[in-house]
């Protein structure tokens, strides 16, 4: 079954990953700026990511057939530096207008310090100056649910972002129902082991239905899997879901969620068919 992964750092996966998840359905995927595992030793450091993504990686998933987008922004762990991060920030918008950015992303909070909810507030402020849609990273660990609040309330704050506009990642059971409720879209992040399996997704599916939900793999360097949405589509299966539903959280949410941006576009070539 066809499916999107709206969640995924292909800069740090191979191309036999691209490969894999071609055979397994995958039409489109969505990279947001991370961590790169270091802190960059320049601002600059990021300029060259930005290129990577909007250059690199679309081309690389080309060739198996898998539309690549992408979000930008300074990440919440290097936040902590105002000046390096506002120097980031001043280039973003250099970028916004490059065919597969579809917004900011992943802004929010690492450790829920004063300065990481400057940069958060500076960088909500230039999606809704821009008119651009956010990806939201939520904070690991016991800081979830404080770390959702601040952020939630970082963005109901500026007054010029529509919730239905804005995707929080990393829910968990405890934090889906407040996000869903303010009227944001959600985000499952399904880890092999971590975090959330393929198998509570399902139970917060059956708990809370398949309105503004979506899942991912966000995989990256650690221990993840970039299969992880189409094993998720199987346990859906396995416990008796029927098609429509398992389409609807991993292909028809993301395609909504993201075709609010007009750049997002699955209907050339086989991806809509
Ligand atoms: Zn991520």
């Amino acid at each position: 079954m066809r499916y999107i992964d709206p969640h995924i750092h292909m800069i740090s996966r191979t191309t036999d990953d691209y490969a894999r998840m071609a055979q397994a359905g995958c039409v489109a995927i969505t990279e947001p700026a991370f961590w790169a595992g270091f802190d960059r030793s320049s601002p600059r450091g990021f300029f060259d990511y930005f290129r990577h993504l909007t250059e690199q990686e679309p081309a690389r998933a080309a060739a198996y057939g898998i539309k690549h987008y992408t979000w930008l922004c300074i990440n919440p762990k290097e936040a902590e530096d105002i000046g390096f991060a506002r120097e980031v920030i001043s280039f973003i918008p250099e970028f916004l207008d490059m065919p597969n950015v579809l917004g900011i992303g992943e802004i929010g909070l690492n450790k829920n310090s004063r300065n990481e909810l400057t940069i958060l507030e500076e960088q909500i402020d230039l999606a809704a100056r821009y008119d651009q849609l956010i990806l939201v990273h939520t904070p690991h660990l016991e800081d979830k649910l404080k770390g959702t609040k601040l952020i939630m309330r970082a963005i109901m704050a500026n007054g010029n972002v529509d919730p239905g506009r804005v995707l929080i990642d990393h829910v968990e059971e405890h934090t889906i129902e407040i996000v869903l409720n303010e009227g944001f879209w959600a985000g499952m992040t399904l880890y092999p082991e971590t975090k959330c399996t393929a198998q509570r997704a399902a139970d917060i599916i059956e708990m809370f239905g398949t309105e503004r939900i979506w899942i991912n793999s966000a995989g990256d360097w650690g221990p993840s899997d970039p299969l992880a949405v189409p094993k998720a589509q199987l346990e859906l299966a396995r416990r008796g879901h029927p098609p429509q539903t398992i389409s609807k959280i991993s292909y028809g949410n993301p395609k909504a969620f993201l075709g609010a941006c007009s750049k997002f576009d699955l209907s050339d070539g086989m991806a809509d068919a």
